[in-house]
C-alpha cells in the first residue's frame, strides 16, 4: 500500500471527493465526516458527504449538515457522485458490508479509496489507510491526519473543530473510556482553542431528547431490563410494537444499552431491538471481556472489545434465547 503521505501531493490540487461512513451513522461517523468535509472545502475540493442511511436529529446541527446526501433518498445522484469521484474517504468503518447498498458503487468506482478508521481487522478494499485501534475515535484520526499528514492545522477552523470535538466526545463516552489518553485531552484542548464550544456541543447532543424518548427510556428501565446476576450480565429487549408505541426513530435508542452497564458488577450489557427487517444487537462490556467476539461469532457483526454490534434473522424472542445460551459459554469469563 502506498504511503499515506502521498495524499499530500494528491490533495494539493482540487479533486472530486466523496466522504462516506457507516450505516446508521453515530456522532463519530458524522463528526469525522463533516470535520473532514469542512477541512477539504477550504482547499477548493469538490466534496460530497454521502451516508448509507439516515441519522439522528441530534446530529443534524453539525456545521454544513444540510450538504449531506442520504444515499437511499437520492440514489441516482449519489451513485453519479461516487462513480465520478477521484477519491473516496471511508470513515469510521473498515468493511464494505457496513455501507449496505453503497458497497457496490463504491467498490466499482475507480476512485482512490482512503480508509480512516479505528476498528479491528480492516478489510482490504482501500488504496490508502490511516488506521489505529488505539484511537478513541475516527475524529481523533482525522485531526491527526490534518495535522501530521497534511501539516495544515491552521485549517482547523471553528467548523472543523466543532465536528471533530463531537466525534471525540461521543465515541469516548464523554472522555471516560480507557482510550481517552492524555493525547486525546491535548487534542480536545486544541479544538476548544480553535472554537469548539464544548458545553454547547454537549448540550446539543445529549440534552436534545424528545419527551417520548425520555419516557421510552423510563419504560425500558422499569419494564424491559432483565438482570442476570449469575452471569454479571443484563439485557434490555424491545419489540417493534414498543418502538412504534413510543414513536422511536433513528438514534432514539442510542445510549440505552449503557444504562444496563451502570449496575454494580455488570460486565456485559445487551440491547436487542426488533427492527422492521431484522433484529439488531448492541453489546457493551467492561474490562477485557470481548463483546466483539460474541457479535462476530454469533451475530454477523463485530466492533470493539467493549462496544460491538450485530444482527439476527431469528425472531426477537429466539434472539434473546440465543443470547442467554451464549452467556453459558462465556460464564467463566464473566464471573471472573
Ligand atoms: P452500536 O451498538 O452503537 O450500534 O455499535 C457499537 C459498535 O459496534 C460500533 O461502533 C461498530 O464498531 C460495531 N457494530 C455495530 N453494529 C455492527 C454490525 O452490524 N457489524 C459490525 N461489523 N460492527 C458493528
Ligand atoms: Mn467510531
Amino acid at each position: 500500500m502506498p504511503e499515506i503521505n502521498s495524499l499530500k501531493e494528491i490533495l494539493a490540487y482540487p479533486k472530486r471527493i466523496v466522504i462516506t461512513t457507516h450505516h446508521k451513522p453515530d456522532g463519530d461517523a458524522m463528526g469525522s465526516s463533516l470535520g473532514l468535509y469542512n477541512y477539504l472545502i477550504q482547499k477548493g475540493h469538490h466534496v460530497k458527504v454521502i451516508t448509507p442511511s439516515d441519522y439522528p436529529t441530534f446530529l443534524q446541527w453539525l456545521p454544513n449538515n444540510p450538504e449531506v446526501l442520504v444515499y437511499p433518498h437520492q440514489e441516482e445522484v449519489c451513485a453519479t457522485h461516487i462513480a465520478e469521484a477521484e477519491l473516496i474517504f471511508c470513515l469510521d468503518f473498515n468493511a464494505l458490508s457496513r455501507i449496505y447498498d453503497m458497497a457496490t458503487p463504491v467498490e466499482q468506482s475507480s476512485a482512490l479509496k482512503v480508509m480512516i478508521d479505528h476498528h479491528l481487522e480492516p478489510q482490504d478494499f482501500d488504496d490508502y489507510r490511516y488506521w489505529s485501534i488505539n484511537a478513541c475515535s475516527t475524529a481523533q484520526l482525522v485531526y491527526e491526519f490534518i495535522c501530521k499528514v497534511m501539516e495544515e492545522e491552521d485549517l482547523i477552523n471553528k467548523d472543523v473543530a466543532t465536528c471533530l470535538y463531537t466525534g471525540i466526545m461521543t465515541d469516548s463516552g464523554s472522555f471516560r473510556f480507557p482510550t481517552t489518553t492524555p493525547a486525546v485531552h491535548i487534542i480536545v484542548a486544541d479544538l476548544i482553542t480553535r472554537g469548539a464550544e464544548n458545553w454547547k456541543i454537549h448540550q446539543l447532543v445529549y440534552d436534545n431528547f424528545s419527551e417520548s424518548r425520555l419516557r421510552f427510556l423510563g419504560y425500558c428501565l422499569l419494564n424491559k431490563l432483565e438482570v442476570l446476576p449469575e452471569y454479571n450480565a443484563a439485557l434490555i429487549y424491545v419489540s417493534a410494537e414498543e418502538l412504534e408505541r413510543f414513536a422511536i426513530t433513528t438514534g432514539d435508542s442510542e445510549g440505552l444499552v449503557n444504562y444496563a452497564l451502570t449496575i454494580n458488577g455488570i460486565r456485559l450489557a445487551a440491547l436487542i431491538i426488533e427492527r422492521p427487517d431484522l433484529v439488531k444487537l448492541s453489546l457493551r462490556s467492561t474490562g477485557d471481556f470481548p463483546a466483539n467476539e460474541i457479535c462476530k461469532k454469533y451475530f454477523k457483526g463485530g466492533g470493539h472489545r467493549n462496544a460491538a454490534g450485530g444482527q439476527s434473522d431469528l425472531s426477537l424472542d429466539a434472539t434473546v434465547a440465543k443470547f442467554k445460551e451464549i452467556l453459558v459459554e462465556y460464564k467463566s469469563l464473566l464471573i471472573q
